[in-house]
């Protein structure tokens, strides 16, 4: 059984690009033109914010079985976890899976979440 996904928090250098761990892709602001674009890798499982995901891979959905359910669902799901998107994505279980999270300071209190694990 793979543990729960290990994390990493940036609350200095919150605005620091992420690079995917195992491959260097920049998942976000990669683009000149259009810094909100998401590039997602193969390892990417999901990049999200406090009030939605971006981003889902299929094994995401599978981990934390999101399969088949709707978008209105989903969002009852981690909205019904304590800790909220943040909390929810914490419980994702792959070998090896890291999760970023990315804090602005207070008051805004804005986080960024950035998943992923290797591929076989
Ligand atoms: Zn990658």
């Amino acid at each position: 059984m793979p543990g729960l996904i290990q994390r990493t928090e940036l609350k200095t250098f919150y605005y620091t690009p992420v690079h995917c761990p195992f491959c260097g892709v920049r998942v976000m602001g990669a683009d000149p033109e259009d810094e909100t674009r998401i590039t997602a890798c193969p390892h990417t499982l999901f990049i999200a914010h406090d009030t939605a995901f971006e981003y889902r891979s299929e094994r995401l959905d599978e981990n934390l079985r999101l399969n088949g359910l709707s978008e209105r669902e989903i969002k009852a799901k981690w909205n019904e976890d304590a800790g909220g998107i943040d909390g929810f994505t914490d419980k994702i279980s792959l070998a090896d899976a890291i999760k970023v999270a990315a804090y602005a300071p207070a008051p805004s209190a804005y986080g960024s979440y950035y998943g992923f694990a290797p591929v076989e």
